[in-house]
This record gives C-alpha cells, sequence and structure tokens, in this order.
C-alpha cells in the first residue's frame, strides 16, 4: 500500500531531504585519489552527527556502514573499506539519513580525476535519466511513466538499465511501496498522486544489465565487470509538480 503523506509530514522530509543533500555536497569534493571508501564513510558519519540525524544504512538488515560507496564494476550497496580510490575511477556514493522520524535517501556518482570519456558519458546519461524521469514525477502521469522515461533515455545512448534492483517509496521507513523499476512500458501502475515521495533511483552500465553480489553480502557488481553509475533523489508529488527533497535550493 502506498502511504500518501500529509502537508506536515512532507515539511518533515523537506528537513531530511535536506540533511542528505548537504551530506553529498559534504562528501562529493572528498572523493579524491588515495583516500579509503572507508575514510569517506567515517566523515559521512561525522557529518550525520553534527546534523543531529542518523545514518539510514548503519544497521540495515546488518548493513555495516554509514553509506554505500560503490567503485566502477561495483554498482550499489558497496561496503566502505580499505579500497583506495584512484584517478580515473568512477565513485558512486549512495547515503540516507533519519531525522525528525522521516527518512531521505539520494544517490552521485563522481568521477575521479581523469576519467576516460565514456565513463563520463555513463554518469552524464544517467543523470540526465534522472532529471528526465523526476520531470514525470505529477499527477499527469501514472508510475510506469517514470521507469519507461529512464529505460528510454538510458537505452537510445546504447547503455542498459539495472533490473535487479528499484527505487522505492520512502517515508517513516526507508524503503516503502511502490517498488519502482527502472525499465518497462509506460502508462502503468498507479496514478502519481499528491502526497506520494518517491526514491527514483536509475542505476545504469555500459555493458550488460546483469548483476551479482559479491561473497560480502552486500556489493553489487556487474556480471560482466563493465562500470556503472547510479544517482538518486528523493521527491515528493505535489499538485504544483515534483518538488525535490534532496536538492540543495
Ligand atoms: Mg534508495
Amino acid at each position: 500500500m502506498i502511504e500518501l503523506k500529509t502537508p506536515e509530514e512532507v515539511a518533515r522530509m523537506r528537513k531530511a531531504g535536506a540533511v542528505v543533500a548537504r551530506l553529498l555536497d559534504f562528501l562529493i569534493p572528498r572523493v579524491e585519489p588515495g583516500l579509503t571508501t572507508k575514510e569517506l564513510d567515517r566523515a559521512a558519519q561525522a557529518f550525520l552527527k553534527s546534523q543531529g540525524a542518523e545514518p539510514a544504512f548503519l544497521g540495515y538488515r546488518g548493513f555495516p556502514a554509514c553509506i554505500c560507496v560503490s567503485v566502477n564494476e561495483e554498482v550499489v550497496h558497496g561496503i566502505p573499506g580499505e579500497r583506495t580510490i584512484q584517478a580515473g575511477d568512477i565513485v558512486s556514493l549512495d547515503v540516507g539519513a533519519k531525522l525528525g522520524g522521516y527518512y531521505g535517501d539520494a544517490a552521485a556518482t563522481v568521477p575521479v580525476g581523469r576519467v576516460r570519456p565514456e565513463a563520463l558519458r555513463l554518469i552524464e546519461v544517467t543523470k540526465r535519466s534522472l532529471e528526465r524521469a523526476i520531470e514525470l514525477a505529477t499527477p499527469a502521469h501514472r508510475l510506469s511513466d517514470i521507469s519507461s522515461a529512464v529505460q528510454e533515455t538510458v537505452e537510445r545512448e546504447g547503455f542498459a538499465v539495472v533490473r535487479d534492483f528499484v527505487g522505492h517509496g520512502i517515508g517513516r521507513a526507508m524503503h516503502e511501496d511502490p517498488p519502482i523499476p527502472n525499465y518497462g512500458p509506460p502508462n502503468r501502475g498507479p496514478r502519481l498522486t499528491p502526497g506520494m515521495v518517491l526514491a527514483i533511483e536509475p542505476m545504469v552500465t555500459m555493458g550488460g544489465w546483469e548483476v551479482e553480489v559479491l561473497d560480502d553480502g552486500w556489493t553489487a557488481v556487474t556480471a560482466d565487470r563493465a562500470w556503472a553509475a547510479h544517482f538518486e533523489h528523493t521527491v515528493a508529488v505535489t499538485e504544483q509538480g515534483p518538488e525535490v527533497l534532496t536538492r540543495l535550493s
């Protein structure tokens, strides 16, 4: 069941979303060669504490860190550890925060130093597919219009959409209904309604869409080890159109 949020709840989610936006803004310039992914996690933890917010992912089904850091062929759910970031890498940061009982969730993929052009194009197309999907988060559309817009934007550019992971509703729980696939035909599923809050998150690869989970039980990598990118925003559907809660205004 999709829980509609009242305007008061959306106001709270705006605050949680703002913390997530500031956290990403804080982390992105810190993604530099020589840093371990664990160091990014520590910085994120300290930042969330300074904001009076809780990390959303720590302890979630046993996840052992505050944020997910996924490098190159890692798609999502990378566990921060001893992996050292290198020039030429692309690094996906997925961050979530809980504040005042509500969650915010966002992700971005960051190029480190000089990155090969095809990987930069992957990042640009993934980001564009999210922006296109956000434009459709209005009461004039149905849920699968979002899915379809992502798939169309991505495949037109010769990239592939990951199917094993999906976006989701978000609110007092990090993952609520509805699941939001990043592929499929348009004009299906529930009509989008003011009060819905959606975490839209395209995951896109330079190769095939198949993924596998490593022995750590979390890190999802592409089956063919092609590189992947991930962008996400938490978006409220309003009468006036989409309101991105995890964007710095
Ligand atoms: Mg999410």
